[in-house]
């Protein structure tokens, strides 16, 4: 229910402008994002991999309203992929495809994609496809699928919630994706998705198997000590090599465990963001744990 109620938030307009504008949040904030420019994210980046641990950059804004603005995305992505090629190695950067306009014009979209594919490609850096809510899903994965043959090395976000995932994970046959396995954070109705914490566990479980066995270099994408167990257990049990595989976690949560992983010789990558338009992002955290609701509600009233 306070998870329904918090995702619900994430997408209200007047409830953004009124938060957004609080200085009230600004301590919550600045535990799930990195700072809002980009030497404030390279700055974080590099103390990061000074203990181990990688990062992956996510410039923080989502559906657009015109293609100006999924231009403007487009350019401010050019220069986090040159500021990691020349400052944060190691990095990659994750992009949202609905801030590149895939709900306005998914040619357009595909345009932005490429050029982000092509100047990464120099750098030599990689770029991580996040996956969103289902109403640009399909679309997102269609645009990710066009561009693998060429571009093999872009990861893409999979939601084992979705009922869909399976078989959207099947459906690569020529070349096999890397994937970043995630439970999913949208709100979705019953027909697309579990809903049961239960159930989605039990399905993370089975697909992050089932990529360990099956993908290259696969990426999990969680922080629940179940799930994160079970893929130890599982590489151990199929041969799969520490680093033949990552774990990849939110900036600003489980930070003693992203450490502990990462000294016991996995990869660990940490996704961070930046930028003013933390509101959705901030609501997403927000749902994914009851707790968060009361420091949401105490920093707003300023206690
Ligand atoms: C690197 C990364 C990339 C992601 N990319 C996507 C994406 O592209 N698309 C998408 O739909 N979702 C994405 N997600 C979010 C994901 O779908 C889940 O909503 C989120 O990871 C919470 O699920 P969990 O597996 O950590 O398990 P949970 O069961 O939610 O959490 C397990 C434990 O982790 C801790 N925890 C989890 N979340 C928080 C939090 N916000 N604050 C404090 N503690 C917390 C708590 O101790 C909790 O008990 C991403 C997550 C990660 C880690």
């Amino acid at each position: 229910m306070i998870r329904k109620l918090l995702l619900l938030a994430a997408g209200n307009v007047r409830l953004e402008k009124l938060v957004s504008r609080s200085r009230l949040t600004s301590g919550l904030v600045s535990r799930y994002v990195a700072g809002t420019t980009l030497d404030d994210v390279i700055a974080v980046s590099r103390s990061l991999h000074a203990k181990g641990i990688d990062v992956s950059l996510d410039l923080l804004g989502e559906t657009v309203g015109d293609l100006r603005e999924s231009a403007a995305a487009t350019a401010a992505y050019v220069e986090t992929i040159h500021a990691i090629a020349d400052r944060a190695p190691g990095g990659t950067v994750s992009v949202k495809l609905s801030q590149l306009g895939v709900g306005l014009d998914q040619s357009v979209c595909a345009g932005h994609l490429k050029q982000l594919l092509e100047v990464a490609e120099e750098c030599g850096v990689t770029v991580e496809v996040d996956m969103e809510h289902s109403s640009v899903g399909p679309q997102t994965l269609e645009i990710y699928r066009t561009f693998l043959p060429s571009f093999p090395r872009t990861r893409v976000a999979q939601q084992a919630a979705m009922r869909r995932c399976p078989e959207d994970l099947g459906s690569f046959t020529d070349v096999k994706p890397r994937i970043r396995l995630v439970k999913g954070a949208f709100l979705e109705p019953i027909e697309k998705a579990l809903q049961e914490r239960e159930e989605i566990t039990a399905q993370y479980r089975y697909l992050a198997s089932w990529a360990l066995a099956n993908l290259p270099d696969p990426a999990f994408g969680t922080h629940d000590d179940v799930c994160i167990d079970h893929v130890r257990a599982e590489a151990d049990r199929l041969g799969v090599d520490r680093r033949d595989f990552e774990f990849q976690m939110l900036y600003g949560v489980r930070r003693d465990l992203q450490e502990r992983l990462a000294a016991e010789g996995y990869r660990v990558r940490v996704y961070v963001p930046f930028g003013g338009q933390w509101y959705p992002y901030l609501m997403r955290r927000m749902a994914e744990r009851p707790a968060n609701l009361l420091l949401f509600l105490r920093s707003l009233l300023g206690g």
